[in-house]
């Protein structure tokens, strides 16, 4: 199987392995996209070094099964599927769904890849366990939307947005918008702070109310648009201490949620009042990954339609041009998709 994998800071190689044998309960995927993430295109800026080298990433990914292990009974040759997570199986956190806490999850490839997802691959073996079933119809770079999509799903249960509720995102970049459009979905009032005209301009045309936050205080924005109520939700889609620290303080004054959904390299520190948390009654939300359920929400979400994600794909490449690709998503806004076998 022909994979890319970053070998150091910059660079990136096209290699070959053979493809691993089948177990009982595993498939193999002709890929049909992968999307560049931020784990991997800072891995790719040498922002993520703490990763390791050689890294043969790429999570956000799609493929059709071509092969099926002796014991697969519910999946078939010919499914679409998402890549999920791939853990143990058998630890308290994969037992609870949890995968994305499993120790094994994201470990090292028995031939030496940190991160040995393999998503970048023209073909991929995975286990069954952490696959989930799409519309067959569905745009295959917008089907690789799935992993991330799950992660803000899993963001959104934990702060319980409820309809009508104001909804504040921090940063319209895709992690950002991909939180807009899910408040939406919940029946959330959403608003979106950004500072980069383009991102702005996305967040406006997908129809969300954008505050200009290089023109406006973002605090006193939110404010005069909630009538000093202040927000009853904020989620920090940029790891950045001032922008997290601004997500507090535009919260509403007793039982505001603020989401930290985004991590930073190097590492943001957010300085709070743990007064204010008591007296505010306030809570401080940590969410990373998403649960099995989360997937299918996920999975669900897009191949009925019901989240149109279509303008966070910001380009397409073929395997062979993966360098330039990076280089894509370093310099893009949106997500860089890997298109395999003249998809
Ligand atoms: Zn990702
Ligand atoms: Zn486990």
């Amino acid at each position: 199987m022909t994979f890319s994998c970053l070998v150091k800071k910059g660079q990136c190689e096209i290699r070959k392995r053979p493809i691993p044998v089948l177990k009982d309960y595993d498939v193999l995927i002709k890929m049909k996209a992968c999307n560049i993430c931020t784990v991997d295109y800072q891995q790719f800026m040498g922002l993520r070094e703490h990763q390791g080298y050689p890294m043969a990433g790429g999570h956000e990914g799609c493929g059709e099964i071509i092969a099926i292990g002796s014991k697969v009974k519910d999946f078939q040759i010919g499914d679409l599927v998402a890549l999920g997570y791939q853990g143990c199986g058998h630890c308290l956190e994969c037992r609870h769904g949890n995968v994305s806490a499993c120790e094994s999850f994201r470990q090292e490839s028995e031939d030496g890849y940190k991160f040995g997802e393999f998503g970048f691959a023209e073909y991929t073996v995975k286990s069954v366990d952490g696959l989930y079933k799409l519309n067959p119809d569905l745009d295959p770079s917008q089907a690789a939307f799935t992993e991330p999509l799950a992660t803000v799903i899993s963001g959104m249960k934990k702060v319980h947005v409820k309809p009508f509720e104001t909804v504040v995102v921090i940063g319209a970049g895709p992690m950002g918008l991909l939180n807009a459009l899910v408040a939406r979905a919940y029946g959330a009032r959403v608003i979106v702070s950004e500072l980069l005209d383009a991102k702005l301009e996305t967040a406006r045309q997908m129809g969300f109310l954008v505050v200009d936050s290089k023109m406006e205080d973002p605090v006193q924005r939110v404010m005069e648009i909630t009538d000093d109520d202040g927000a009853d939700v904020v989620i920090g889609a940029v790891a950045n201490s001032k922008a997290y620290e601004q997500g507090i303080s535009m919260l509403k004054k007793s039982q505001g949620r603020f989401l930290v959904f985004a991590a930073g390299h190097p590492e943001p520190e957010l300085h709070i009042s743990a007064n204010d948390i008591h007296y505010k009654e306030m809570e401080i939300v940590g969410t990373y990954g998403g649960t099995n359920e989360d997937f299918e929400d996920a999975a669900k979400a897009l191949s009925t339609g019901m989240i149109d994600i279509s303008a966070l794909v910001e380009a397409r490449y073929p395997l062979k041009d993966m360098q330039k690709a990076y280089q894509a998503a370093v310099d893009g806004n949106y997500r860089i998709s890997i298109v395999f076998h003249d998809e």
